[in-house]
């Protein structure tokens, strides 16, 4: 063959397989059609995916997001925006402002409103309020996504190779290349199947929020963030709730306030088996279910439900994605990607694939640390920041029927770290105004900040327990973010009267052996 056609053909080659053509189409060595090319492809289309994807795109870059929803074990089936959105803190938190009103109107007689003894409330009702909030959501995560000329794709996604990635959708399938691609594929519930019949009559937080008719009285399985604010609500609107415990309430919490916070919800009418595991759901002929469970003596029980709701923890729906198969290295027991390479926080083993939110491994299951994390990856790719996620005294609320926030360390934490000699633990019991006129049992309103015991003691971790913690918390989170110490924090004047006064005005250490309630102004 003659030179100059010898290096035609290799110039050729070159171009076709050393550097990827600038073309938005190119021809697929899988499927023998036309492949769209990208510059980012995104898997999961929840919180962290989505912002990944905008900021991604409103820096110019070519970005499709693919995002499907495997219906749940109960056959529920939700849109675009994730956990979050569909069957997570949105719904979630509506349920939980439905019970607290509830608790409202019951109060409000004490403040002289001529409430009728029978307040009833309709489940359908709610239900429906609630699902068309979160399709309204649904629907604005798409017009985003759109203004922002992100492309979406209602398919599910999986890694061919390294740069090619597999989306599955109702018209068949298509192969997308990509300089980068973000997973970021959430998490599921995970259910104990070694307990028959868990799989078929067992409903999850998949579920709860989009069940037709009512729940009845329901068993709640578990004792953490999901399994407590389920059963704060139901209870809170009205259903015979009980939650089963299999060792401790809150696991990584501080454990007193886990402990008061389960004696309020107690007071409130949830009941709970503790030290307990269930072994067998049955279904009756009438359609409720027959639960058998054991205590922690071996001795087993029985007991008839409406709804067995299970919330024992998540896992990552990294199962069919074939990361493994092109060197993306999953932690084994979460089967989360494992991050940090290359000094990044959201970077896998593989250098151009990165993780963000529930499935990134060992960081916490959160939205907003899905979004900022999402967000800040978007920068570091396409406008030179260098700008890592700080992961550190992420603050977090229980949505509890007594609210639980709290930011930085617990107590068992701070000693295990720290040393019982070098912390200063300051502590109140409070009542909030609000509780005085209907009389409300305020014995679990309680207030800990665990502070550095050396001058000028920084704080390492503030928890509260009382109504609206959640809002309460979010302010001192970004005082201690900036390093706020024991001092700065009581010579700040309060608010009166609020609850948060409380925590400037905290003054009794554990150490001192003082009564820590409260005296009011
Ligand atoms: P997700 O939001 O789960 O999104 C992942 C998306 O990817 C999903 O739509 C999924 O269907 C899709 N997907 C999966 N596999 C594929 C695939 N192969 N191809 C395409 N798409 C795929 N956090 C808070 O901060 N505050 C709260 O109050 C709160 N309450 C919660 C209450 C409940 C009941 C639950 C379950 C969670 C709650 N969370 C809360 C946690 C929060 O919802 C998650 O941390 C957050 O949604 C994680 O975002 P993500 O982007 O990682 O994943
Ligand atoms: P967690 O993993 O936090 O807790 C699981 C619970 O289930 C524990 O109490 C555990 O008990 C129990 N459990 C596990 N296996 C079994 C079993 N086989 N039988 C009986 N009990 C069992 O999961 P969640 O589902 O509550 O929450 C997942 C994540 O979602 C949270 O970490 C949080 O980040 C996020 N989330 C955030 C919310 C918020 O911000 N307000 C609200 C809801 C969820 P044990 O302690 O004995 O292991």
């Amino acid at each position: 063959m003659a030179a100059p056609m010898r290096r035609w053909i290799v110039r050729k080659l070159m171009s076709r397989f050393l550097k990827r053509p600038k073309l938005d189409q190119i021809h697929c060595c899988y499927c023998n059609t036309a492949k769209k090319r990208y510059d980012l492809v995104v898997i999961g289309g929840g919180s962290g995916g989505l912002a990944c994807a905008k900021e991604a795109a409103e820096l110019g870059k070519k970005v499709v997001v693919l995002d499907y929803v495997a219906p749940s074990t109960q056959g529920t089936k939700w849109g675009l925006g994730g956990t979050c959105v569909n069957v997570g803190c949105i719904p979630k938190k509506l349920m939980h402002q439905a019970a607290l009103l509830g608790q409202a109107i019951e109060q409000s007689r004490a403040f002289g409103w001529n409430v009728p003894p029978e307040v009833q409330h309709s489940w359908e009702t709610m239900c429906t309020a609630v699902q068309g909030h979160v399709k309204s959501l649904n629907w604005g995560h798409r017009v985003q996504l759109q203004s922002k000329k992100v492309d979406y794709l209602n398919a599910q996604g999986s890694l061919v190779d390294q740069h090619t990635v597999k989306a599955v959708h109702g018209k068949g399938e298509e192969y997308l290349e990509t300089d980068n691609i973000v997973v970021a594929v959430g998490g599921r519930p995970r259910l104990p199947f070694e307990v028959s019949g868990v799989l078929q009559h067992a409903i999850t937080s998949d579920d709860i929020f989009w069940m037709k008719k009512s729940p009845g009285k329901t068993l709640v399985v578990g004792a953490s963030y999901i399994a407590l604010e389920c059963a704060g609500f139901l209870t809170g609107l009205g259903f015979d709730t009980t939650v089963m415990v299999r060792s401790i309430f809150l696991r990584n919490f501080d454990q007193q306030l886990a402990n008061l916070l389960a004696d309020y919800m107690e007071n409130e009418g949830t009941r709970f088996i503790k030290q307990s595991i269930p072994i067998s759901i049955d279904k009756l002929s009438s359609g409720q279910l027959n639960v058998t469970y054991r205590d922690s003596t071996g001795t087993t029980h029985e007991e008839v439900f409406d709804t067995v709701l299970i919330a024992t923890g998540r896992k990552a729906e990294t199962g069919k994605l074939g990361l493994e198969n092109i060197g993306v290295s999953l932690d084994a027991e979460s089967s989360k990607v494992i991050g940090g390479h290359g000094g990044d926080t959201e970077r896998s083993t593989v250098q151009h694939i990165y993780a963000v939110g529930d499935v990134l491994h060992g960081r916490p299951e959160l939205t907003p640390v899905a979004i900022k994390a999402g967000k800040l990856l978007a920068h570091r790719l396409y406008n030179g920041s260098t700008m890592q996620m700080n992961y550190e005294q992420i603050a977090t609320t229980i949505f509890t029927p007594l609210e639980y926030g709290c930011v930085g360390i617990s107590e068992e934490t701070a000693v295990e770290k720290h040393g019982e000699d070098n912390i200063e633990v300051y502590h109140a019991f409070y009542r909030p105004l609000e509780f005085t006129v209907p009389n409300k049992d305020s014995s679990q309103c309680y207030i800990k900040v665990i502070c550095e015991r050396e001058h000028p003691s920084k704080i390492l971790g503030l928890h509260l327990l009382g109504p609206n913690a959640g809002e309460i918390i979010q302010g001192f989170a970004v005082a201690i973010k900036a390093g706020l110490d024991y001092s700065t924090l009581v010579s700040t004047v309060a608010i009166h009267p609020t609850c948060a006064e409380e925590i400037v005005k905290i003054h009794i250490t554990k150490r001192s052996g003082l009564d820590p309630t409260s005296t009011g102004c």
